[in-house]
């Protein structure tokens, strides 16, 4: 069965929690299929948060609705993403107070030997396999792209005061450009996502050091929400976790 933990916190600076996050089995499968997302809202009064909680209520159901219909899970994920960016830039004409809203998306489907992966913006996965983490997906952000042409650090982009300009997010745009590739898991691989709110103040060693073998996922996931809150949770931080294993 596919064990899983999830974590949404507002963090101690924020007034309101813009992230949204899902963890859940679909029942398309004999055993299931798990789909894991993140989503970091960005838009002022709220809207971030209106936008967050859109894309994924839109992937869960198109990703459900693809795969009944027969369609491989890549394409799923992509179709589904596609809708979502749709349905927030649809939602973002209709009202003056959501104009510009926003969201990163990382979306995972699971099987018990692949992962699929969508992603826009800068929310991140993780696969985490024996006593490491190590990030599979690319951050679309200003800073990613300063320290892939070598004019910043990896630390100094942590801490930069732009690290948030995202260069892609869901419903900014009527097309959006996705990020699709898969994975070749192996047994008691851990997949994590998570928002910026949890990498910013954990490196990966740090978040790797939380998966000590055998541990519960949702106390894992609310450790790592803790661990952030001690760095000062400056912002909103999410973290969803899965595996494959015996309750
Ligand atoms: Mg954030």
């Amino acid at each position: 069965m596919l064990l899983l933990g999830m974590k949404s916190d507002l963090g101690l600076a924020r007034v309101a929690n813009e992230d949204s996050c899902l963890a859940c089995v679909l029942p398309c499968r004999e055993i299931g299929m798990g789909l894991l997302a993140v989503a970091d809202g960005i838009g002022g009064h709220r809207a971030g948060d209106v936008a967050s909680r859109t894309a994924i209520g839109c992937l869960e159901a198109e990703v459900a609705t693809a795969l009944v219909q027969g369609m491989m899970p890549l394409a799923a994920l992509g179709q589904a993403v596609r809708s979502a960016n749709r349905a927030v830039y649809e939602l973002a004409l209709t009202q003056e107070r959501y104009r510009g809203m926003g969201t990163t998306l990382t979306a995972a489907l699971l099987t018990e030997a692949a992962l699929f992966v969508a992603q826009v913006g800068d929310s991140r996965l993780y696969l985490c396999r024996g006593d490491a983490c190590r990030q599979l997906t690319t951050d679309h952000s200003l800073v990613s792209e300063l320290v892939k042409n070598g004019e910043l650090s990896a630390d100094e982009a942590r801490f930069h005061p732009q690290r948030n300009v995202l260069t892609r997010a869901i419903g900014i745009d009527q097309q959006v450009e996705i990020d699709l590739f898969s994975y070749v898991l192996q047994p008691e691989d851990v997949v994590l996502l998570a928002s910026d709110g949890l990498f910013t103040l954990l490196d990966n060693t740090a978040i790797a050091s939380h998966l000590t073998p055998g541990a519960d996922l949702q106390q894992v996931a609310e450790s790592l929400v803790a661990a952030a809150n001690e760095r000062g949770g400056h912002d909103n931080i999410s973290v969803v976790l899965a595996k494959w294993g015996c309750a």
